[in-house]
């Protein structure tokens, strides 16, 4: 989830990256960018029940590793 602060010229720029999942915001390595975090987009289609939906979220290392562990086919 990306939280954002309106700059001049009214570009959008993201203040803070927090995990979906646990809560916890992403760290700055330096100004405007973060530690790796996992970002997901998805805009559901017309035969899906969340038709029309966008979703997205980010996740951070730890809940990313969880979340992929629990995989019954693990990634290679
Ligand atoms: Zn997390």
């Amino acid at each position: 989830m990306k939280e954002y602060k309106v700059a001049m010229q009214e570009n959008h720029v993201v203040s803070k990256v927090v995990c979906n999942c646990c809560g916890k915001e992403i760290p700055l390595v330096s100004d405007g960018v973060w530690e790796e975090y996992f970002h997901a987009e998805k805009s559901w289609g017309y035969f899906s029940k969340e038709d029309g939906r966008q979703d997205s979220f980010d996740l951070c290392q730890g809940c990313y590793e969880k979340i992929v562990e629990s995989f019954k086919i693990k990634l290679n």
